[in-house]
């Protein structure tokens, strides 16, 4: 995905930045606990398309805004 694209991406629920999860293709926002998919390098950003994350990943999300440098 565009890191460009990454940096303004907020969540659109609270504006929060975003952990991109390089390796499930995935944006997650640390204080919703929700995971948003990205299609096809589109990320979708929307709170239907959404996955609850559970406890366990949210201990695993690096401390960083992003994985990718
Ligand atoms: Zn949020």
């Amino acid at each position: 995905m565009d890191k460009k694209l990454l940096d303004i991406l907020v969540c659109p629920i609270c504006k929060a930045d975003l952990v991109f999860l390089e390796s499930q293709d995935e944006l997650v926002c640390r204080a919703d606990k929700l995971a948003f998919p990205v299609r096809d390098g589109i990320p979708v950003m929307l709170e239907v398309e959404a996955r609850r994350i559970s406890i366990e990943e949210y201990d695993a999300l690096p401390k960083k805004t992003a994985l990718v440098d």
